[in-house]
C-alpha cells in the first residue's frame, strides 16, 4: 500500500510540476496558463505530448529543442522532480489522511509561488487565491468528515495572526516586505496552523533565520547589496517545507 502511495504520489507530482512551469513561466507574464499549447521559444514549433513527458523527454533530448536545437533550460526538470519529491515527502509524512488533499495542494502553490517570486520578486494573486481556496475546500472537507473544527479554529487563527502581523510589519517598512508576502504568509500560517500553532510559529520563525543566513552569505559574497531587494516569499516558502517535516520535533519534546 506504501509503495502505491509513493509511486502515486512521484507521478502525479511529476505531472503537476509540468503544470507548474507552465504556471510560473506564464502567470507573472499575465498569460493564459491553457493557450497557446507550449512551443520552442525559438523556432515556434508545438511540442508534441511524447517531447513533453515530465524529465523523461528534456534527458531522452538531452536538454534540446527537437526541431531547432535551442537548449532547454534544466530548470523544468528541476521544478518537476521537486514537485514529485515534495508529494513524496508530504504522502510519507501524512499517508492516506484527510490532511494528505490540503497538503498536496500546498506544497505546489509553494513551488509555484517561491519560483515566480525568484524569477519576478512577484507572488501573483493569480496563484494565491486559487491556492488558498482550494486548500481551505480540502480543510473544510477534512473538518466535517472528522469533526476536527478545533483544528479548523486554530488554522484561521494562525492565519489571522500572521496577516495582521505581516500587513504591520508591511505598513511601517514597504520596502522590506512586499504585499505579496502579506498575502502568502497568512495562506502558509492556515496549512501550517491545521498541523497546530507551534508548526506555524516554526515555520514562520525558519524563514526568517534561513532568509537572514543567506541574505548575510550573499552580502560578504558581493552577489548582493543590503538594500537590494529579497525574495523574501522563496523563504517563507522553505520555512513552511521545513516546519512541515521538523515542526513536530518541537511540539514533542515539548509534551
Ligand atoms: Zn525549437
Amino acid at each position: 500500500m506504501t509503495a502505491l502511495l509513493i509511486l502515486g504520489a512521484a507521478l502525479y507530482g511529476a505531472a503537476i510540476g509540468s503544470f507548474l512551469n507552465v504556471v510560473i513561466y506564464r502567470v507573472p507574464l499575465k498569460m493564459s496558463i491553457t493557450s497557446p499549447p507550449s512551443a520552442c521559444p525559438k523556432c515556434e514549433t508545438h511540442i508534441q505530448w511524447y517531447d513533453n513527458i515530465p524529465i523523461v523527454s528534456w534527458i531522452l533530448l538531452r536538454g534540446r529543442c527537437r526541431h531547432c536545437g535551442e537548449p532547454i533550460s534544466v530548470r523544468y526538470p528541476l521544478v518537476e522532480a521537486l514537485t514529485a519529491a515534495l508529494f513524496v515527502l508530504v504522502a510519507l509524512r501524512f499517508g492516506w489522511s484527510w490532511t494528505l488533499p490540503a497538503m498536496i495542494i500546498f506544497v505546489a502553490g509553494l513551488v509555484a509561488l517561491a519560483f515566480t517570486d525568484l524569477d519576478h520578486l512577484l507572488l501573483p494573486r493569480a496563484i494565491v487565491y486559487p491556492v488558498g481556496g482550494l486548500m481551505l475546500a480540502a480543510l473544510l472537507i477534512a473538518t466535517v468528515v472528522q469533526g476536527s473544527w478545533h483544528r479548523l479554529l486554530v488554522a484561521v487563527l494562525c492565519a489571522a495572526v500572521e496577516f495582521a502581523l505581516l500587513f504591520t510589519i508591511n505598513f511601517i517598512s514597504p520596502r522590506s516586505m512586499g504585499f505579496g508576502d502579506v498575502r502568502f504568509g497568512p495562506l502558509i500560517a492556515l496549512a501550517l496552523g491545521w498541523l497546530g500553532w507551534i508548526y506555524a510559529f516554526f515555520g514562520f520563525l525558519a524563514a526568517n533565520l534561513i532568509g537572514a543566513v543567506v541574505g548575510l552569505i550573499l552580502i560578504a559574497a558581493g552577489r548582493t547589496g543590503r538594500k537590494t531587494p529579497i525574495p523574501f516569499g522563496v523563504f517563507l516558502a522553505i520555512g513552511a517545507v521545513v516546519a512541515i517535516f521538523f515542526g513536530g520535533l518541537i511540539h514533542y519534546r515539548a509534551a
